[in-house]
C-alpha cells in the first residue's frame, strides 16, 4: 500500500509538517490537491493527481441534445 515517492520529487515538492497544514494550502487551491505522506522525508507534500477519479459516463449518454 505504500506509495513510493522518488528522492527527486521529494526534493522538488514544499514538505509540510503536517496533514493538516498541507490540507490546509489544498482547500486554497484552485485545483483539487490531495497531501499524501512521502516515505522519504516522512512529512507531507501534496499531489494534483486525481488517479481514480472517474468521469461518469452517463453524463454524456444523458442530457446531450443533438445541434441538428
Ligand atoms: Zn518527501
Amino acid at each position: 500500500m505504500a506509495v513510493r515517492t522518488r528522492l527527486s520529487i521529494c526534493l522538488k515538492k514544499t514538505r509540510y509538517a503536517s496533514e493538516a497544514g498541507a490540507l490546509e494550502v489544498a482547500a486554497k487551491a484552485d485545483f483539487p490537491l490531495r497531501p499524501y505522506r512521502c516515505d522519504r522525508c516522512w512529512q507531507f507534500h501534496l499531489t494534483g493527481r486525481t488517479k481514480g477519479k472517474r468521469i461518469p459516463r452517463v453524463l454524456r449518454n444523458h442530457d446531450v441534445e443533438p445541434l441538428a
